[in-house]
């Protein structure tokens, strides 16, 4: 059967064993109280696993074992380039078990099979293969000293790692942690989101399989507030990575504070602007950008680009091109090949967009398309992409981050009203600027507060550059060499000769 059918997605889908236990120093088990929780496809409401949920006494096994193997050293202490090897053998399975891979993340968090494999799959094969080789081309310092000195300035692994990470990009997510940490020597404690932990559970008996050796790489499935917290408190965790909300970043730093003043470095919301002056080199591509921005992963991207700034004079001509372009994103089968749009992830999420189309129309926008649930697929869970015009940036629809594809239309007149409403936001995460007047491109790259500019272009980059936020969109980075320094302490060691 050829594996761009529907038929043959839904035939996998119903061979899969799935499996739904946390691994911890190298063994699948179940959570020391027994309890798990279910694991429900938003494609159809089908029960997937019974997924072991996690408490605090299961982060405590996870952690020791991850403590223990660090010490012993028989990964933190690994020449680097045999690190590297373990990796990119590491990468290779992965590859293999792509597809797999692949179905599982679709089936469990509703993004179309086609992103899973060419989206997903394919930047989390990118990020462990950068990852692993970079590890021998990365050198410590000689500091300048008298001739009867030395001072050496070396990056020592953190020791155990906590990553704890969203369900909307979950492999790729977790690896973007997994890599560099795994790369500088640390061990690592995964904690997947209980909405989307499927994927992570299968990685960590590929890991196993590829020679990283047992409690470097653990996964623990539960939810925030029980195993999640434990590990933000916990006084043996190193560094604790996390992509996610801003609410729950912010709760971390504190669980920092009260435990172990454990390192925090956190990848949170955005509310991203895509500006249009009339200038933009062609508006046709820009209005096609502009929907994908916030249609792509049925809007669960934290650098959607929700809030779409037009100078005034084109903004009658631009809207109606961005209307016929979101025509082409519209919700389907998951399972099916060439679906673009696929279910959000679960009920609650599902009711929370649905509540923000409304605000939008009692807070006085207008809406120009979508605003309703529909049902490719009986008893899942998807939203046409919704676009509201004449949204004023105080609206709650423009403060938000709604996580779904609800667009807020805004104009501007001047290029210092764009500047003011593009940072009107508490966070920071990314912008696009379409125009084709260089100086402008600069002035606006530099006053707009994001991590990510993008110039007549969105979403550009790839595991060369840095990404994160500003404000409190978030501190530290992903990605490029920015995200190994996460992963090291800074040793100054001082010798008289
Ligand atoms: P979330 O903050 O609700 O959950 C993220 C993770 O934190 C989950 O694993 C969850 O179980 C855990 N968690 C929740 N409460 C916790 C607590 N008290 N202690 C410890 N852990 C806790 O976010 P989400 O709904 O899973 O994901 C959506 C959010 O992620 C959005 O805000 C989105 O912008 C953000 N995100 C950011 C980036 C980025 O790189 N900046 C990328 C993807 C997603």
């Amino acid at each position: 059967m050829e594996k761009s059918t529907l038929a043959y997605w839904q035939a996998q889908a119903s061979e899969l064993v799935i499996e739904g236990r946390a691994f911890i120093n190298g063994a699948y088990t179940d959570a020391i109280a027994e309890q798990t929780f279910d694991c429900i496809s938003p494609i159809d409401s089908r029960h997937l696993a019974n997924i072991a949920c996690c408490q605090s006494e299961d982060a405590d096994v996870a952690v020791a074992a991850a403590r223990a193997v660090f010490e012993q050293g028989s990964w933190s202490k690994l020449a680097p380039v045999k690190r590297k090897a373990t990796l990119l053998k590491f990468a290779d399975i992965i590859e293999q078990h792509q597809h797999e891979l692949a179905l599982l993340e679709t089936l469990d968090m509703g993004k179309p099979i086609s992103d899973a494999i060419h989206v997903d799959l394919a930047g989390t094969l990118r990020c462990i293969r950068w990852s692993a080789e970079a590890i021998d081309k990365v050198y410590d310092q000689v500091a300048p000293t008298a001739s009867d000195d030395l001072g050496l300035v070396t990056h020592e692994p953190c020791g155990v790692v906590a990553a704890i990470v969203p369900w909307n990009f979950p492999l790729q997510m977790a690896c973007w942690k997994l890599g560099p940490a795994l790369a500088m020597g640390n061990s690592v404690v995964l904690k997947p989101s209980e909405k989307s932990p499927l994927t992570a559970i299968k990685l960590a008996a590929l890991a196993i399989e590829a020679g990283i050796p047992a409690g470097v790489f653990n996964v623990l499935p539960g939810f925030g507030h029980e195993v999640g917290k434990a590990l933000a408190l916990h006084n043996d965790v190193d560094t604790l990575v996390f992509t996610g909300s801003t609410a729950v970043a912010k709760q971390l730093f504190v669980y920092a504070g009260q435990s172990n003043m454990k390192r925090v470095w956190t990848e949170a919301g955005g509310k991203s602007p895509n500006i249009i002056f009339a200038d933009a080199p062609n508006l046709d591509d820009a209005a096609q950008a502009a929907a994908g921005a916030f249609c792509f992963n049925q809007g669960e991207v934290c650098t959607a680009g929700t809030r779409l700034l037009i100078e005034e004079s084109i903004k009658d001509e631009f809207i109606e091109k961005v209307i016929a372009a979101v025509k082409s994103w519209q919700p389907g089968n998951p399972l099916d090949p060439n679906t673009n749009v696929g279910a959000i992830v679960d009920r609650a999420q599902f009711e929370r967009v649905l509540s923000y189309i409304e605000k939008g129309k009692i807070q006085g926008a207008k809406l120009r398309c979508g605003g309703n649930a529909t049902a490719p697929v009986a008893d899942g869970f998807y939203i046409e992409p919704t676009v509201f015009d004449e949204v004023d940036n105080a609206m709650d629809i423009a403060q938000d981050e709604i996580f779904g594809s609800v667009l807020s239309v805004i104009t501007f007149k001047t290029m210092a009203e764009a500047i003011a409403i593009a940072n009107d936001t508490p966070y920071g995460l990314a912008a696009g600027i379409w125009t084709s007047n260089l100086s402008k491109a600069h002035q606006m790259s530099k006053a707009v507060r994001a991590g990510s500019v993008w110039v007549n272009q969105w979403d550009g980059g790839d595991m060369t550059a840095p990404f994160g936020g500003f404000k409190q969109s978030g501190n530290g980075r992903d990605k490029s060499l920015h995200a190994f320094s996460k992963y090291t302490e800074i040793k100054a060691t001082w010798m008289k000769i």
